[in-house]
């Protein structure tokens, strides 16, 4: 029985958005990789979960009961196992998240099967999958083949994939996972939630970013009103943040968040590190200001301008005033 198998996530009971995304992607090479599409939710209430993934072209939902929705790696690790082992599907796909990634190469480990993580892009060609990711530092982006793999295992990026329209008519299995060697092993201390942002760098669609040059905290504020005169979201470089000037959400990066959404990003006094660069290098119009005219960042700008950044500030701000 060969066909996809989609790992739905949920957090402390709730589903994520990732998990409708993992069905719209399985959805987009469903044809030229054949069905069925299966989604495997796991959690202390699997059957309420469901509902959440029943959505258009889904043909199966397999439901795990777990003790309690705590996320535990290996739990998942067992019970994705167990479903591959059971349903043989050709791809499995897993959210390129913090849960995602504490299990998805040991599960390819354990399957024999091919893999690729953070895949951002894909498709296929000749009915083979060819899935897409970046390579070195970002500076690449790779398409991957995996002949003569009869599985491949597959992390996929947030905000990436469109989510299905429509509800679907999934039957509903249970799926018994023999968890006997892994109780024990960990435990769930305490689940803290992240302090609440109104900011989402992933889903923005228009970022005014500021870097070390904006020099000062006391100069914040004023790039804040700005990017609220213009629409845009705050973003920041790593700096702005570990010195405390704005808060985690806001950083664009490697290990920020992915401007997934955004389509033009302006940046002000960030030069163009690699781990910036992940988070917006994509971006399709990007907008590059630094009194350095050799910044890595000019590499990637659509415009760049080596005017003061607080020059071209004030003379925004008098236009939009
Ligand atoms: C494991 C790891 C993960 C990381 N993750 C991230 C990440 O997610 N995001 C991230 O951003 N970084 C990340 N970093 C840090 C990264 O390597 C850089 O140090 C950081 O991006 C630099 O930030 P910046 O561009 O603001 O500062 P700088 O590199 O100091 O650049 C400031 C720029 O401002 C320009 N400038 C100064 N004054 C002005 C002016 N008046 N007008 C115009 N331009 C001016 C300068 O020419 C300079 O190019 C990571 C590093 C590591 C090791």
């Amino acid at each position: 029985m060969p066909g996809i198998l989609v790992v739905a996530e949920q957090m402390e009971g709730s589903l994520r958005d990732i998990s409708a995304e993992l069905i719209g992607a399985a959805l987009s090479i469903k044809d030229q990789i054949g069905g069925p599409l299966r989604v495997l939710v796991i959690g202390a209430t699997p059957d309420n979960l469901a509902r959440g993934v029943n959505l258009h072209g889904v043909d199966e939902i397999l439901t795990v009961t777990t003790p309690s929705d705590h996320f535990d790696p290996l739990i998942y690790e067992q019970a994705v196992v167990t479903a591959g082992g059971q349903c043989k599907p050709t791809v499995v796909l897993i959210g390129h998240t913090v849960s995602g990634m504490a299990y998805g190469a040991s599960v390819a480990a354990r399957l024999g099967s091919g893999f690729a993580s953070d895949v951002f892009i894909l498709g296929t060609a000749d009915g083979e999958l060819i899935a897409t990711r970046a390579a070195y530092g970002n500076k690449v982006e790779m398409e991957m083949g995996f002949s003569g793999k009869g599985v491949v295992v597959l992390t996929l990026r947030g905000a990436t994939f469109a989510a299905p329209d429509g509800g679907g008519s999934a039957t509903l299995t249970a799926l018994a996972v023999d968890m006997s060697g892994i109780e024990g092993v960990s435990t769930h201390v305490e689940y803290q939630e992240a302090p609440p942002s109104d900011v989402d760098i992933t889903k923005s669609g228009f970022i005014l970013s500021v870097g070390r040059g904006i020099q000062d905290k006391d100069n914040l504020p004023r790039f804040a009103a700005l990017a609220d005169k213009l629409g845009a979201t705050l973003g920041c470089s790593r700096p702005i943040v570990d010195s405390g000037w704005l808060a985690k959400p806001h950083q664009v990066g490697q290990s920020g968040k992915v401007a997934s959404n955004c389509e033009l990003y302006l940046a002000l006094g960030i030069s163009g590190a690699v781990q910036h660069l992940y988070g917006m290098k994509h971006v399709d119009t990007i907008i590059a200001v630094n009194t350095d005219p050799d910044a890595p960042i000019f590499n990637v700008a659509t415009y760049g301008t080596t005017v003061d950044l607080f020059e071209l500030t004030e003379a925004l701000e008098r236009h939009f005033n």
